[in-house]
């Protein structure tokens, strides 16, 4: 049964009314999910049935329940080729912000194997330390050498109280976390305590809605896997709520042939398409193809420029 109430759901983040979208049946996730993944079965998830909700005053979409992903989802999730990326477009970005710094120590919030620790580690003189809660990551980023702790950041304030690990960081990173979160503003507020006073925050999520949802939906961006929808104004009141200063950095948008190619590939035929399939969809589908043009023509805009799928705050004191 689906419990909520479509008219008292409120926002994690500022506390206004929601507004109900839609309905998200564990049977449809797990449809969609088999259908991305293409594959006919997946082994016992435990997902349960869920409401997608929009904030009334910030825009941030929310899920209700605020019910991450089980063990068993996220074993089974960060198992598949590709779900950590080797190289993010924020790797680079956030060193271009640190490296005028002199020294300084750094958290990585949700590290997965260590791809941005071994990455910041070949280019800068720093100390730098992650978290993550699948074990099979952490033991990965240990393998290669980089001291990593399973934990949240809760377990991880209060281990830092009582022993040698640092209680205060310099830097903070933590890309595409936040919207995997049950409680979002708990987490920016502990990661707000565990920050120098001048010290900066980088936060980075999708830009919801990304480009490729508009005809199809992405299971990847909806719960259990993100439980939260981030845009520019809910990005905002966060910053508003925790008290704290606010910049974006984004990429720029891929060209509305590529996020319309790139929406039809991974809508049409899911993660494992090859960019070789596209002339077929193309033939096979000529109205989607022609909807999907018109649909990335029409994407936001901020300041003249087509959002990117991508975005990244910096917070500061
Ligand atoms: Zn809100």
């Amino acid at each position: 049964m689906i419990n909520y109430n479509e008219t008292k759901e409120a926002c994690p983040i500022c506390r206004q009314r929601g507004m109900f979208l839609r309905h998200l049946p564990a049977i449809y996730i797990i449809r969609e999910l088999k259908r991305f993944f293409s594959v006919a079965e997946i082994p016992p998830l435990d997902i349960c049935d869920y409401s997608l909700f929009v904030c009334s005053a910030c825009s941030l979409e929310f899920a209700v329940p605020p019910v991450p992903g089980s063990k068993a989802f996220y074993d089974w999730i960060t198992a598949k080729t590709g779900y950590y990326s080797a190289s993010r477009w924020e790797y680079q970005t956030v060193v271009d912000k640190i490296s005028t710094f002199d020294a300084g120590l750094l958290l990585d919030v949700g590290c997965g194997d260590g791809e941005f620790l071994s990455f910041v580690g070949g280019l800068l003189d720093i100390k730098a330390i992650g978290i993550d809660l699948t074990q099979s990551s952490v033991d990965k980023c240990k393998k290669k050498g980089i001291e990593a702790h399973c934990m949240d950041i809760a377990t991880y304030m209060n281990t830092a109280a009582t022993s040698r690990l640092p209680d205060r960081f310099d830097f903070i990173v933590a890309f595409h976390s936040l919207e995997h979160m049950a409680y979002p503003l708990r987490f920016i507020e502990s990661l707000k305590q565990l920050l120098t006073r001048n010290g900066l925050l980088f936060l980075s999520t999708p830009y919801s809605p990304v480009s490729y949802e508009y005809s199809f939906y992405a299971p990847l961006n909806n719960p259990p896997h993100h439980l939260t929808r981030w845009n520019r104004s809910s990005y905002i009141k966060l910053a508003e709520t925790v008290n704290m200063k606010i910049d974006f950095l984004m990429p720029v948008a891929e060209s509305p042939f590529k996020r319309a190619f790139q929406s039809m590939r991974i809508g049409v035929r899911g993660y494992n398409s090859t960019i070789k399939e596209l002339p077929f969809l193309i033939v096979a589908h000529p109205l989607v193809t022609f909807k999907e043009m018109y649909l990335q023509l029409s994407r936001e805009r901020f300041n003249g420029k087509v959002l990117p799928d991508i975005i990244m705050a910096q917070l500061s004191f």
